[in-house]
């Protein structure tokens, strides 16, 4: 059966050797399942013919068809400059097409008073509908071209690829290996058993490949894409499940029976403040895990300012009062410096509690003094950035991890972190980025999580304003109130230097003018940015966190974790150029002692759509949660955790973790029954089930099973 879709691709007509090799290194397609399971990813509407005087603006980024007479045709311009203009009409309206290449060869197509089938996307010019290099055919050869399809498949596309395969050849390509295809009837073949097929009224997967191909209505389309969708996330349910089935099964986990003289003594005589109610509860979340045998992998959420930090430290606590080391990891140099020195402080006096710190920036002194004491055993508490997964740090027997603010670790590195160890460790991952319930589920869907869902008490709910820079002095009036007032202020800017055409203040512009407007000696003003050295960064945070800066101006390196809880006024400048969840993150900044803080967010005055909506949700709520699903929709499940981690994790041909969150529940459920039954897939009638859960791990980039 599988003969049909392993034939390589080069037999397939219109490929040939050259487009072969290409398609299998530009799109890694060599055979003809894989180029069938490669998907368009929009589609044309080949059914609807458009007059052109209803045609207008809302349509520019859309394709149009047209059916229209040539009434005029020139050749405009000189040398590279040329071009070819065709004026044409359809009796509503007129417009003109353009071709800035191969102006000689289009020249030759196109006649004077003859009718074609125009299609491509329209834009306007001073009023003026024209299309650029748009597909043209004489009426003659578009009516009496069979297609297959009504509704035009467009497949993702590379630079190099589009050279030699044009939009047109990449549906002709398609279509031939589909006719090979369409010879076999064992090709593709349902993996589904009848009744999960009946249960979630799925279309057979044959008649779903050819509808995503050449979809027959808008409804099959729908249906098509459903039933793939649901394949592929099905995949991926029984791959997540099992291995939480296994976790739970295996029984490898180091187990930590003591509550011992560290943590007793600082719970009771130096927490310097009572736990919130929900702080108390992870943590007795934490400890369960840590003796019931099974390895932890939790995952910890609390929005910012939650005091996370606290239930890392009291967790490393019990895992050193059970003779285990422990270690945090923190994303940048700033905050690994931060924890330590609270972390250190937290143990003062504590019986037997000794911490040290690696940073990429670590001299060799303090280097040294790290390595080897977390190799003999002398070091219990080891602090650092992504310096911790070099591979000259051995642990002597590292029990817990703790990894701070998740999002800028990619699941890779967390990987290298626990294979360290013969047995793995207990894993604890801390976000402020409330992770929706969709990507939870498949981005962690082996985790356990946890929620601090709940502020310390006396915390005034940050009181956010969005203002156009046309108000700056009015904003500037403020920042000198709160500075009278003793408090102290961050002012964010988003890049430095990156782009010098785009119409946004830099950090040094910024620095100027502030300057200007807060003299010394009366306002003290310090930079820190991504881009000085690490001393010098140091250097302005401890200045700053002293009280002897009234004025921080950073880049967002201070975006996570910074603890200054005197500073009450965030400033964010260019605010639109942000993502939501990093807005939100920087608030978070503020807000942190018993004063009213606020949070200012600065604008240009034309604001896209999507920037809008994030400054006004920003203005209307400091809950994370609801914040980070509406992130969500706005800009997808791609970025959510940076680039980098969703695509690391799982790379989805067809499905959207943003919107697809009733086929995520769906399958989870499916997945969930049908591994209670046969946990192995080991079943005859599972190993198509078992075929879709390996497809969906190959395309894994890494085997989950090195983690856990
Ligand atoms: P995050 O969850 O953002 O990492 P932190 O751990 O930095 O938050 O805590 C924020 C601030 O709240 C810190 O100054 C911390 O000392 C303080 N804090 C934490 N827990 C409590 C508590 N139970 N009561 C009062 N203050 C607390
Ligand atoms: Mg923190």
């Amino acid at each position: 059966m599988t003969d049909v879709l392993g034939r390589d691709i080069k037999f397939v007509g219109g490929v040939g050797e050259a487009r072969a090799r290409l398609l299998a290194r530009e799109a890694g397609v060599r055979t003809i399942g894989d180029l069938l399971m490669r998907f368009p990813y929009r589609y044309i509407d080949r059914t609807t013919l458009r007059r052109i005087a209803d045609i207008d603006e809302s349509m520019e980024s859309t394709y149009v068809q047209i059916r229209c007479r040539i009434v005029g045709r020139s050749i405009v311009g000189e040398g590279r400059k040329q071009r070819f203009v065709a004026e044409v009409t359809d009796g509503t309206g007129s417009a003109e097409l353009l071709w800035f290449q191969g102006v000689k060869w289009i020249e030759k197509r196109i006649e004077l008073d003859r009718e074609y089938m125009v299609f491509g996307r329209p834009s306007f010019y001073r009023g003026r509908l024209s299309i650029a290099h748009p597909e043209v055919e004489s009426i003659e050869q578009a009516l009496s071209r069979k297609v297959e399809s009504g509704y035009q498949g467009i497949y993702p596309s590379t630079e190099a690829l589009s050279q030699l395969i044009t939009v047109k050849g990449m549906h002709n390509i398609v279509h031939n290996a589909w006719q090979i295809v369409a010879g076999d009837p064992s090709a593709f073949a349902d993996p589904l058993p009848e009744d999960i097929r009946h249960r979630n009224a799925l279309i057979p997967l044959r008649e779903a490949i050819y509808n995503i191909h050449f979809p027959q209505s808008a409804e099959l389309l729908r249906a098509a894409q459903y039933r793939l969708k649901f394949d592929e996330l099905l995949g991926v349910q029984l791959t997540i499940q099992a291995r939480r089935n296994e976790r739970h099964t295996r029984g490898n986990g180091f187990i930590f029976p003591r509550v011992g003289d560290n943590f007793n003594a600082f719970y009771h005589t130096k927490l310097p403040f009572s736990l919130t109610g929900a702080q108390q509860r992870v943590i007795k979340e934490i400890r369960a895990d840590m003796v019931s045998g099974r390895q932890m992998n939790r995952l910890l959420q609390g929005d910012v300012g939650s005091g996370k930090t606290m239930v890392a430290f009291m967790s490393m606590l019990l895992a050193v009062d059970n003779g285990y080391q422990a270690c945090i990891m923190a994303p940048t140099e700033i905050l690994a410096r931060q924890h330590y020195a609270s972390m250190c402080r937290f143990a003062e006096g504590l019986p037997n509690v000794r911490i040290a710190i690696l940073t990429g920036a670590s001299k060799a002194r303090e280097r040294r003094a790290a390595l080897e004491g977390i190799a003999s055993g002398e070091v219990d508490i080891l602090i650092g950035t992504h310096a911790l997964i070099e591979d000259r740090v051995q642990f002597m027997n590292l029990g817990y991890v703790v990894i701070d603010e998740q999002h800028r670790f990619g699941v890779e590195q967390r990987a290298k972190l626990w294979t360290k160890n013969q047995q793995p460790p207990h894993i604890l991952v801390m976000t402020a980025t409330p992770i929706p319930r969709t990507l939870a589920m498949t981005l962690y869907g082996d985790l356990e999580v946890s929620v601090i869902d709940e502020l310390p008490p006396g915390r005034k709910p940050i009181r956010t304003y969005h203002y156009y820079d046309s108000a700056r002095l009015k904003m500037f009036g403020f920042l000198r109130q709160e500075i009278a007032k003793g408090r102290q202020i961050y002012i964010v800017y988003p890049l430095i230097k990156e782009s010098e055409k785009m119409d946004y203040k830099d950090l040094y512009d910024g620095f100027d003018s502030i300057s200007r407007d807060f003299p010394l000696p009366q306002y003290r003003i310090t930079v820190c940015h991504g881009k000085m050295k690490n001393e010098d960064k140091e250097a302005a945070m401890a200045q700053f966190k002293r009280g002897e800066a009234d004025i921080l101006i950073a880049t967002s390196v201070i975006e996570v974790g910074v603890d200054v809880p005197n500073a009450t006024v965030m400033v964010i400048e260019s605010a639109e150029r942000f993502g939501l969840s990093q807005l939100h993150q920087l608030r978070g900044r503020v807000g942190r002692g018993g004063e009213q803080s606020y949070c200012i967010l600065m604008s240009g005055d034309k604001l896209s759509k999507d920037s809008r909506a994030r400054l006004d949700a920003m203005c209307a709520t400091n809950d994370g949660f609801e914040l980070s699903e509406l992130d969500l929709k706005l800009r997808g499940a791609g970025d959510i955790h940076g680039t980098q981690q969703s695509g690391d994790a799982f790379e989805l041909n067809i499905a959207n973790l943003a919107t697809d969150t009733q086929i995520m529940e769906v399958t989870r459920n499916e997945a969930i029954a049908i591994l209670d039954k046969d946990a192995d897939l080991a079943r005859p009638e599972n190993i198509a089930l078992r075929e879709l859960r390996d497809k969906h791990k190959r395309r894994e980039r890494i085997d989950f099973s090195d983690i856990s």
